[in-house]
């Protein structure tokens, strides 16, 4: 077990009454009819305005620091913000990416202009951010990436295609992974590098793909021979490989993992408060426990990103069992229909469940697949 820590972290006053003031403040929104809470709102709904309304609320670069606009709180008090705006389905999508991983990418990486042009727009829910990662051809196998960054006289030149690029078409930005030189034999992983590329520059095409709900949420993004300036690379030329995997770790470990879809439960256990007293306690009571033991080991995980390591395997364990909780509970949502037919339950809870039903299954997609998280697991336990 040792090699798998995840230290025990309580909720502290302070944590309770920030969850508290963010709650309260989702509410008033809500009642206001500022926006209509939304199942995996942090990818399908995107309101810049909101973002902006978070930013000025000083919820967004919580753990920036202030000298770049940011907040120098806690990854907990972080935690405790997403958590809240998540269970209540709030319109994060538009600012979601660049808070969660490509703020802390360029504060890590990026050089003094990067941080001091970026890092506050960010922090002021003014500026978003894309994962140029995956490939037509690479997805689990990151490191076959194609696209290829050329040095040139005065820069960079970008040739390559992204794919599945959420977020793209209202972003300003995307930390792309290039090959910036041939891998060698010995070793795949070397010769790629990591770029900051300002998506409104010429060249660079952005083509929305539906997905089967048909909602559109993420792109293909063509760059043909795009002409980046020097201080476009970010980070260590040829370090990219570290560097992705470490930005995969804020990725793959948040309440988001097993939340996106706590608004049809939320319904749920509301309209059957009754019936379910009588038949249904087991299955609530099953589902409550998964995602308390989940919120334990995430806010563990980001206890642990507070204190400067790098939890890949422990955001493996996160994502798998928080992709495999989202799975189950769709299951035991469907049993229940047993008891109460589907066409009996109120429709817009037929509604989250049907969206629900057909989105979830791409959760152990998105951030990397079941397969690769269980191979890092393994590979932690010596078993590869
Ligand atoms: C909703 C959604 C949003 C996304 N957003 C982004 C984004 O913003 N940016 C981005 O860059 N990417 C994004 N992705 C892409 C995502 O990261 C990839 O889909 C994922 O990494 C899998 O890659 P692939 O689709 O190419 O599948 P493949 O890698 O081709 O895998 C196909 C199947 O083979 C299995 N497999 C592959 N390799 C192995 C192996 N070594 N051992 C065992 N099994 C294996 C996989 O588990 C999978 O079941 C998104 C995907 C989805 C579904």
């Amino acid at each position: 077990m040792s090699k798998f820590n995840f230290p025990f972290i309580k909720e502290t006053n302070e944590l309770s009454n920030l969850r508290k003031e963010v709650r309260e403040f989702i509410t008033t929104c809500i009642n206001n009819n500022e926006f209509t809470p939304s199942p995996d709102a942090w990818v399908f709904s995107a309101d810049p305005s909101f973002s902006k309304k978070l930013g000025s609320k000083g919820w967004l670069g919580m753990s920036f620091p202030k000298e770049y606009g940011g907040h120098q709180r806690t990854a907990l008090e972080r935690y405790v913000v997403t958590e809240e705006l998540l269970s209540l389905g709030a319109p994060v999508a538009a600012h979601w990416i660049a808070d969660r991983q490509s703020g802390s990418q360029i504060l890590r990486y990026g050089n003094e202009k990067q941080k001091s042009s970026i890092i506050p727009r960010i922090t002021a829910g003014e500026c978003f951010f894309a994962i140029g990662m995956s490939e037509p051809d690479s997805g689990s196998d990151l490191a076959s990436v194609k696209t290829k960054a050329t040095k040139t006289k005065n820069g960079w030149k970008l040739e390559g295609r992204k794919i599945w690029s959420t977020g793209a078409h209202l972003a300003h930005y995307m930390i792309v992974l290039a090959r910036t030189s041939p891998a060698s034999e010995k070793n795949r992983h070397e010769g790629l590098s990591q770029f900051l590329v300002d998506l409104s520059l010429p060249n660079v095409k952005i083509t929305g793909i539906p997905d089967m709900t048909g909602q559109r949420h993420f792109n293909e993004t063509l760059f043909d021979n795009v002409e980046l300036s020097d201080d476009s690379l970010l980070g260590e030329e040829g370090k990219g490989w570290k560097q992705v995997v470490g930005e995969l770790a804020l990725e793959r470990s948040g309440p988001e993992r097993f939340l996106s879809h706590f608004t049809l439960l939320d319904s749920f256990i509301n309209e059957f408060r009754n019936s379910l007293i009588h038949s249904g306690t087991k299955i609530v009571g099953k589902l409550i426990s998964e995602i308390q033991t989940l919120r334990r080991m995430s806010f563990s995980v980001a206890s642990m990103l507070q204190s400067g390591e790098s939890p890949e395997t422990q955001a493996a364990f996160v994502k798998e069992l928080g992709n495999k909780f989202e799975k189950m509970m769709i299951e035991t949502l469907r049993e229940f229909s047993n008891i109460v037919p589907l066409h009996e339950w109120p429709n817009q809870l037929q509604n989250l469940f049907e969206d629900a039903t057909l989105r979830i299954p791409s959760n152990s997609l998105r951030g990397g697949t079941t397969e690769i998280m269980k191979g890092i697991i393994a590979r932690q336990l010596g078993l590869r």
